[in-house]
């Protein structure tokens, strides 16, 4: 079967955004509303000819009640099940401390991350992707999942862990 990566992230940082851009069709809902993917969506992705099974997840506000629980249950279940785990943080928010929260939650989880720092737009805002080495999980990978920059070499880096 094919590898299960798990996106994870806050609400807004551009998850499913991220996941369209890896399918190259607009699949998985994207919305200026956090909070708008409330489950775990499976998709079958494809990268230079590896086949994987990308699975989007709605926020992940970690002292969350009522729904937005629901939603960051539905992420943790998303990690147990993966193989690897891209963690989406938004580069011009920076660390917030619901992001250093997940951090501690996909070091117990043992699976092997790798960071996307998205809306790296331009070569501006790059500076606000290498701040996020402080997250000691590794090289923050710059990626526009708007216009698409960085994407290829995140998704390299995907394979390496896979
Ligand atoms: P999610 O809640 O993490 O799934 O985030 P969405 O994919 O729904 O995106 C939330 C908002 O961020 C939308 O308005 C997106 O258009 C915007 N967004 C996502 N990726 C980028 C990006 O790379 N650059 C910019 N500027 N905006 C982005
Ligand atoms: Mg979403």
């Amino acid at each position: 079967p094919a590898p299960v990566v798990a996106v994870v992230g806050r609400p807004n940082v551009g998850k499913s955004t991220f996941v369209n851009r890896i399918l190259g069709r607009r699949e998985a809902v994207v919305e200026d509303v956090p909070g708008v993917t409330r489950d775990r969506v499976a998709y079958d992705a494809e990268w230079t000819g590896h086949r994987f099974t990308l699975v989007d997840t709605g926020g992940w506000a970690v002292d969350a009640t009522g729904i937005h629980l629901r939603v960051a249950e539905q992420a943790e279940i998303a990690v147990e099940l993966a193989d690897a785990v891209m963690f989406v943080v938004d580069a011009t928010v920076g660390a917030t401390d619901d992001d250093e929260a997940v951090v501690r939650l996909l070091r117990r989880s043992g699976k092997p991350v790798v960071l996307v720092a998205n809306k790296v737009d331009d070569q501006r805002t790059e500076a606000d992707a290498a701040a996020l080495w402080n997250l000691g999980l590794g090289q923050p990978w710059a990626v526009s999942a708007l216009h698409g920059r960085g994407s290829g070499d995140v998704l390299d880096a995907l394979l390496e862990v896979l």
